[in-house]
Parts: structure tokens; sequence; C-alpha cells
């Protein structure tokens, strides 16, 4: 089997191995089940069914094994197994599942609303929400920046992600099928984000100004909300001068600065927080995914002279479960200690392969990235920049049967978002699939 012979060649720790073309005989039943019985709503990018894993390995159920690259969508920062993780949460639920933070106390709830709060840089104060979701923080934030400023408008970015409740979807602008059909939305408006490949901060600023000129007084704004890094859009970083100009215009107009770092955020580039590469500080951050390495949390963070809302104007029943906490403190902890310095350091040997990798593909137009934080931008064209969409659907595809999981974002970007325990060897190996599989396609 040609695809087997190619992606075992060289693995020198079990994986990445491919014992049969996936997917294999177990992994068609379930997906013949879950093809029977769940929502049609759900994208299922390839037919991977998932066993188990260790490290940045994964583990199918016919013992196929893949370099992790995708992370379950930048969540499973601490990779699989972890140790200190597993246990933390195996000793969570050994004492209780359940009270309910928002009408009761446990330490686990405490002491991660002060780790959040903590991480945060300068003088201020910063005070903690838990929820289950980056969607429902998200919601939570719009609800907490319309109460605390009293007015009703939102300014979100094209090419956003910010979930799929209605504030989320609302703000959201990456693909239209998040909102076909849906509306109608919250009154939010969307402006270009700063994509140093394809536009100015010149042009976003030329944007804003006409916005603020002819529709949209900013006495009327509440929260200009962004992706400190654009996550689902493309994997798009911009420039400190953009950021900076937004944080000008918001405190000159009494507007709350919002980051949403639920996918760049939590040591992915590195730091704990993206904008902490910028200088650049929000009112508000919002935070899930990764800072939960696997399991279900997310957080507000907000200044405590923003955070005003009163008593039982906001809650959940389940957001900041005692496993969450647990999972959450237990990643936060190892981020400080080895993680964040991984990140950086695989993320700069990441980054110098895919330089090489678009020395020799012409295909492969803009290379970026942050840490782990890292997108490959597919063209048909270095000169027009049209995007290769199918080659980067093809590119998912092919990588999935050499085993390489990864995972496009934006037109025709992968998004290289791996956990953060990802070694050299998962960096080299995977750039030799992603290099193997190029050849292939192009
Ligand atoms: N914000 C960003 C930047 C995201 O990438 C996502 C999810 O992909 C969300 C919010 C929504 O988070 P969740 O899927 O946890 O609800």
């Amino acid at each position: 089997m040609k695809t087997a012979t190619a992606s075992t060649k060289g693995s020198i720790l079990g994986y990445p191995r491919i014992l049969v073309a996936p997917p294999g005989p177990r992994a068609k039943s379930i997906i013949a089940k879950d093809k029977e019985f769940s929502s049609p709503s759900y994208i299922k990018e390839y037919p991977l069914v998932i066993a188990g894993g260790k490290g940045a390995m994964v583990e199918d159920v016919d013992g196929n094994r893949y370099i992790d690259w995708m992370a379950g969508i930048a969540v499973s920062s601490t990779g699989y197994q972890h140790p200190v993780v597993t246990k933390a949460v195996v000793d969570a639920a050994g004492k209780f599942l359940h009270i309910c933070g928002t009408d009761f106390y446990y330490e686990g709830f405490s002491d991660l609303c002060e780790a959040l709060a903590k991480s945060m840089p300068g003088r201020d104060k910063w005070r903690v929400f838990l929820s289950n979701s980056g969607t429902e923080a998200i919601e939570g934030m719009v609800k907490l920046a319309r109460q605390h400023t009293k007015r009703h408008g939102l300014i979100s970015f094209d090419s956003s992600f910010h979930g799929r409740s209605y504030a989320a979807m609302s703000l959201t602008t990456s693909k239209v099928k998040y909102r076909h059909d849906f509306g109608p939305m919250l009154d939010v408006h969307h402006l270009p984000f700063h994509n140093p490949y394809r536009n100015t901060v010149e042009q976003c600023v030329g944007a804003a100004q006409s916005l603020f000129e002819t529709k949209l007084s900013p006495s009327n704004v509440a929260a200009v909300v962004m992706e400190t890094l654009q996550g689902e859009g493309g994997y798009v970083m911009p420039s400190k001068e953009f950021l900076q100009y937004w944080r000008k215009f918001c405190t000159d107009n009494g507007i709350l600065l919002v980051f949403d770092e639920v996918q760049c955020g939590a040591g992915r580039t590195g730091k704990m927080w993206a904008f902490e590469h910028y200088g650049v500080v929000p009112d508000i951050l919002v935070t899930a995914k990764g800072i939960g390495a696997g399991m279900p949390i997310g957080a507000i963070v907000a200044k405590e002279s923003v955070m005003t809302w009163p008593r039982g104007s906001h809650g959940s029943t389940y957001g900041g479960n005692p496993l969450a906490c647990a999972s959450a403190l237990a990643t936060i902890g190892l981020i400080k200690e080895e993680l964040g310095e991984n990140a950086t350091k695989m993320g700069t040997r990441l980054l110098a392969g895919f330089k090489k990798l678009q020395a020799k593909h012409p295909c492969i137009g803009d290379v970026r990235g942050l840490g782990l934080f890292v997108g490959v931008e597919l063209v048909k064209d270095r000169k027009t920049k049209e995007p290769a969409h199918d080659l980067m659907a093809d590119l998912e595809q092919l990588a999935f049967t050499k085993g390489l999981l990864l995972l496009g974002c934006g037109k025709s970007t992968i998004r290289v978002a791996p956990p953060l325990v990802l070694t050299a060897y998962d960096v080299d190996k995977g750039l030799e699939i992603f290099d193997e599989c190029l050849t292939e396609l192009t």
C-alpha cells in the first residue's frame, strides 16, 4: 500500500503509522452510526475516529497513529494523557462533580479566578467570570459591555469568528454558512481587519473613519471586539499599529476594547496571552479552548472597573465546573513552567521549516506565525494571491492518509495549532509529510 509505506518511513517512535487505509473497518462502523443519528450540521473534516493519544500523537480505532498538528482546533494544549492534567482531573472527580460556582464556593473555582486575574499585566486589578465555552464567554462579554457602558453598539471585524450563539454569531463574519438563514442578527458593524498579506493599516483605518463619519456615532458603541490574532478567518496576525489604533480610539471614546483569545491565547504564541507580544492591553479578555486543555471552560477576564454588573445579573449552572477548573489550573502551571517556552522553540523550528518549503513550492503564498500559532496560506498564483481553496482541502485529506492531522481555515490557509507539548520529531516528521503531500498534489 503506497500511502502506508510513505507514512511509516523514518518513523522512530512508532508514529506516524498507517496499518490500514483510514477509515479502517472499526472507524467505518462508528462513522455509519454517527451519520445515522447525529445532527447533519456537524462538519466532520475527515474520517478520523480517535481511540486515544499520547503527547502530540493520536491513535485511531484501527490502530493508525497520527501526528496531531491541530489539537482538536487548538484545544488539546497539553496533548493527550498529560500526567499532570490527568491527575488533577481524576483527583477532582474523586471529590465532587458539581455544586454550582454561581451560588456556592469551592477552592478550585476561586484559585482559577485568581490565576487568570493575576495573569493580566499592568497595575489594574482584574476580575473573572467562568463559563463553559468560548461562545458562552463571548455572549456574557457582550452583556457585560452593554450593561457597563449603557450603550448597545458593537464593532467587530471581517473574517472574524467568535462562536455560534446569537451575540457571537452576529460578531462572526468568517464564513456565511455560520449566519445563513439564522437572522435577524444583533446590530454589529464589521470593519476590515489588518491582514499584512492582503491590506494595509491605512485602508483599515480609512474604513473605520468612514463608518464613524457616516453611519455610527462612537458614543453609541459599547465594545470593539477582535481576535488578537484571527483564527478561523485564516490565522492572520495584524500589525502593532492596528491594535494601537483601536486601543487609542477606544480610550478616547469611552469604548471597551475586547480581545478574543479563545484560539490564540493560553500559551499558544509562547506568552500566556497573544496581546503581550504587542504591548496593547484590552479592557476585557475572553479565553477558552486551550486554557482547559480539553475540559470545557471559558472565561471573561475584565478590569475590576469594568466588571461592575450587579449580583445575580449573570451566572451559569456549570461554568467553572470543578473538573474543568482543575484542568485549567494544571494547564496554566504547565504553560508557565515549560509549555510557553516549548511553544516558542517549536514554533521557531516550524516556521523555519515552512519558509524552506515556501522556497520550494510556489503554491505557498505566505507563512506567518507566533509560537505554535502558524498559518500557511496556499495560493494559485503568488502575484494575484488567488486563494487555492481546493488545494487546501486536498492537502488536508492526503496528509490524513499519511498520518498527519491538519486543519484548514480562512479561504485557503492551513492552520498549524498543535499541542504545546510538540517535539522536534513531531515538527520535522510533519514537515516531511507536508512536503511530500504538496509534491504529489501540485
Ligand atoms: N472565539 C474564537 C476566536 C474561536 O476560535 C472560537 C471557536 O472556535 C470561539 C470564540 C467559540 O468557542 P467555543 O467553540 O468554545 O464556543
